[in-house]
């Protein structure tokens, strides 16, 4: 019988190690406004730590110098390195690097590989994933309309891009185009590597968003949006198969969501604790706010929530690591919905109860609420993960054969009936 929610004690050592690392080391650095050299000088000995305890990259196997952990152990991992965006970084996992990092092990070539993921892996190139378009729908992405056209035995790329996370500090982009626009719609796009200074690669700006509402350029987390003008780059830019982009970007979002959810439930539980801590001291109406009945619902509700989205996504995880990823993915889209929900609703009561202090930026609430609004839509919108679900499950049913429903207890009474004639009778002339 095999149903066992327990950690192997190696490796809790291991996350109980995380865990105080990254609250002991890296939380501090939150507070410190580092811009993109200073923090790269601060993580280089953090980064060391975590090579020397075999932690470096370890969304990868270990012929590509990861760690090959597995799901499961990923997303124990990415819980505790969610409490802050730094801590990605120190563990040679952040996005978009790390989903890019899958995308070049799976589908590159070995001189591709050579060439962009070594380096990434090793920290000394940075990389953006450019497919979502300004014109087009992002949750939909066969609409996309940037255009890779065969040119001799180049390949000329015209288009326009946005949300490019890192798109502005990248040294190489994976830019997803049409290549075939009259195949079948999910065979129509390919993916290319194409390299920041190609001439034609314009960087109009990051978008300023709700998460860094300033106009800045060239930060680490920015969202840039690019115009590919004429985009000139051999043929051996194509990474994977012609037409394959598609079905690569899905090998890459199933565990990269399985990470995100993770990492909320890291957030989450930060907040979380800051909405217990304060239940315990703020007084109103002559009692702390945990002894209000709300409040007390509030934390409740947020526990039961929380640990609701952790052992789904858990097991969403162990269904990838056991049965591989297609098997996973009513399980990714439910856990894409549900955790960042949770997500959501936790940060909302925490700032809720410290009111105007949850409101300013002496508390990380207000930035975590900006944070966390954005999981509602990438990686696919609440409302196409709720919609995928629906359709996967409403594949098991199929309609009554006479229209009338399965349960109908009118109908169950009369198969009854006729099923336990002979009982009923004894019963009847016994009376
Ligand atoms: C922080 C952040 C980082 C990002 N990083 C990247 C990146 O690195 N690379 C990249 O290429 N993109 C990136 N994106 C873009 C992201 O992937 C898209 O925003 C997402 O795919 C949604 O696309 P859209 O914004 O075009 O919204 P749309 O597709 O226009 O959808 C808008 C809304 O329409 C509704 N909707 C859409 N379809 C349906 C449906 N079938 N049923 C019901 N309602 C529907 C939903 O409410 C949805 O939120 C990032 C976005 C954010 C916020």
């Amino acid at each position: 019988m095999a149903w066992d929610f327990s950690t192997d004690p190696e490796f809790q050592e291991q996350l109980d190690w995380m865990s105080e690392f990254v609250r002991e080391e890296i939380w501090p650095l939150e507070v410190l406004s580092l811009d993109y050299d200073q923090m790269m000088r601060v993580m280089g000995p953090l980064q060391e730590q975590v090579k020397a305890r075999g932690l470096w990259a370890a969304h990868l196997d270990p012929e590509l110098g990861g760690q090959g952990f597995g799901q499961v152990k990923l997303g124990l991992m990415h819980e505790i390195l969610g409490t802050t965006p730094y801590a990605p970084f120190a563990f040679g996992n952040q996005a978009p690097d790390s989903g890019n990092s899958e995308i070049l092990a799976l589908a590159g070539t070995p001189e591709q590989k050579e060439r962009y993921l070594d380096p990434l892996l090793a920290g000394d190139l940075h990389s953006a994933f450019s497919m979502t378009e300004p014109d087009n729908a992002g949750s939909d992405p066969t609409t996309l309309t940037t255009r890779a056209v065969r040119d001799g035995d180049d390949w000329v790329i015209n288009g326009h891009k946005w949300f490019s996370s890192n798109g502005s500090i990248a040294d190489f982009l994976i830019v997803m185009a049409v290549t075939d626009p009259d195949a079948r719609p999910h065979q129509r796009a390919s993916m290319f590597i194409v390299p920041a200074d190609t001439p034609g690669v314009n960087i109009l700006r990051d978008v300023p968003t709700m998460e860094h509402p300033q106009e800045e350029f060239g930060k680490y987390g920015g969202h840039a949006e690019i115009l590919y003008e004429d985009v000139r780059i051999p043929g051996d830019a194509l990474l994977g198969a012609e037409g394959a982009g598609f079905l690569i970007a899905q090998q890459r979002l199933y565990p990269g969501r399985i990470h995100h959810c993770m990492r909320w439930l890291g957030v989450a539980k930060r907040a979380f604790d800051m909405l217990c801590e304060r239940a315990t001291y703020r007084e109103s109406h002559g009692k702390v706010l945990g002894r209000h009945q709300t409040v007390q619902n509030w934390i409740a509700d947020s526990a039961a929530e929380m640990q609701a989205a952790r052992l789904m996504t858990l097991h969403a995880a162990w269904v990838m690591d056991n049965e591989g990823v297609a098997a996973a993915r009513k399980d990714i889209s439910l856990i894409k919905f549900y955790g960042a929900r949770v997500l959501c609703d936790v940060v909302d009561r925490a700032l809720q109860a410290h009111g105007s202090l949850g409101y300013s930026t002496d508390l990380p609430l207000e930035a975590m609420y900006r944070y966390a609004r954005g999981s509602r839509f990438y990686d696919g919108p609440d409302e196409v993960h709720r919609a995928s679900v629906a359709r996967q499950i409403l594949r098991g049913y199929e309609p009554p054969p006479d229209g009338v429903p399965s349960e109908s207890i009118p109908r169950r009474r009369e198969q009854a009936r006729e099923r336990f004639a002979d009982l009923l009778a004894t019963v009847t002339s016994n009376d």
